[in-house]
C-alpha cells in the first residue's frame, strides 16, 4: 500500500505550550489508523493540523506526495482531506437530506451565489446532489430519517448525519475526531460498523477515540500520543502490550486504556 499522507517533524506550540511536538508518521492508503492518549495529549491539535485549520510551528503534512500544511483548509478538503464530525457544520433548521445536499457543495462546478440564484449549471449540480444524498443516506441507513429536521435529531443520528455530510464532501482522507463520543453501546457499534464500510470504498481513515474497544476492533495501526509526543506506534496487539502505553495510562482511573 502507498502512504497517502506523510507528517514529518509536526510541532505546534501555543505561547509556552508545545501541543503536539516532533510527531512524525505515515498513513497506508486505504487503512484505519488512530491517535490515542490521555486528555490534552495534542490529539485533536494534530487534527487540525492534518486537516491545515492550523499552521504548523514546524513540520509539515504531505498529502499524495504534496506537500498541504500552509493552504487554506477548504483547499486541503477540496483536495480530500476532510475532517468531520464538528457539530457545528450541521445546519439545525434544515433537514437531514439538506444538510447532506449543501455539503456537496465542497466539490460544486457552481460558485455558491450560483447555486443561490439557480444557474443553470447549479440546477444540474442540485439535482445531481440531490441524487448523491440519497445515495449517501441509503447507504449509512439513514433515508428513513431523510425528511426529519436537524434540530430534532438524537445524538447518535446527529453524529451519524457527521458522517454523511463529510461522505458528501468525496473524502480520501476523513479525519474522525471522537465520533463515538456519548453514543451508548448499540449505538457505538452501529458507528462502528458505518466506519468499516466507508473505509471499504476506499477511503482512509484517521481516528481519534477514547472507546478503547472500538478503537482495537476497528484500527490496523495506532498511533499514540503523550504530552504532545508520539510514545508509540504499531498494531492494536503491539499497542495493548507496550509498556510506554501502558504507563501513560496509568493512574488516570476514567479514562483507562481499557484492556
Ligand atoms: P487532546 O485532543 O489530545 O485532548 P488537544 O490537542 O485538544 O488535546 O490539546 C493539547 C494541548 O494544547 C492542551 O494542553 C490544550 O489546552 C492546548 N491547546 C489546544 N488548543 C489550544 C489553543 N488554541 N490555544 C492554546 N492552547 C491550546
Ligand atoms: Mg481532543
Amino acid at each position: 500500500m502507498d502512504d497517502i499522507l506523510q507528517i514529518s517533524g509536526l510541532t505546534k506550540k501555543f505561547g509556552g505550550l508545545t501541543a503536539v511536538n516532533n510527531v512524525s508518521f505515515s498513513v497506508a492508503e486505504g487503512e484505519v489508523l488512530s491517535v490515542i492518549g490521555p486528555n490534552g495529549a495534542g490529539k485533536s491539535t494534530l487534527f487540525k493540523l492534518v486537516a491545515s485549520f492550523l499552521r504548523p510551528s514546524a513540520g509539515e503534512v504531505r498529502f499524495q506526495g504534496k506537500r498541504i500544511s500552509g493552504l487554506a483548509p477548504h483547499v486541503v478538503a477540496r483536495m480530500g482531506v476532510v475532517r468531520t464530525f464538528q457539530e457545528t457544520t450541521i445546519f439545525k433548521g434544515m433537514t437531514v437530506r439538506e444538510n447532506v445536499i449543501i455539503a456537496h457543495q465542497l466539490r460544486a462546478r457552481a460558485s455558491l451565489p450560483g447555486f443561490y440564484i439557480g444557474s443553470p449549471t447549479a440546477r444540474k449540480d442540485e439535482a445531481e446532489f440531490g441524487r448523491s444524498a440519497d445515495a449517501i443516506l441509503e447507504f449509512l441507513g439513514l433515508s428513513h430519517i431523510r425528511d426529519e429536521p436537524a434540530i430534532a435529531l438524537p445524538h447518535g443520528h446527529l453524529r451519524a448525519l457527521g458522517m454523511a455530510i463529510g461522505l458528501a464532501t468525496d473524502p480520501k482522507v476523513l479525519l474522525l475526531d471522537e465520533p463515538f463520543a456519548g453514543m451508548n453501546h448499540d449505538e457505538t457499534m452501529r458507528a462502528v460498523e458505518m466506519v468499516k464500510d466507508v473505509r471499504e470504498r476506499g477511503v482512509t481513515i484517521l481516528l481519534v477515540e477514547h472507546d478503547m474497544p472500538a478503537v482495537m476492533q476497528i484500527s490496523h495501526r495506532i498511533v499514540v500520543l503523550n504530552f504532545g509526543e508520539k510514545i508509540a506506534e504499531g498494531t492494536p496487539t503491539e499497542i495493548q502490550r507496550n509498556e510506554r502505553v501502558i504507563e501513560a495510562y496509568l493512574g488516570i482511573e476514567d479514562k483507562t486504556i481499557g484492556f
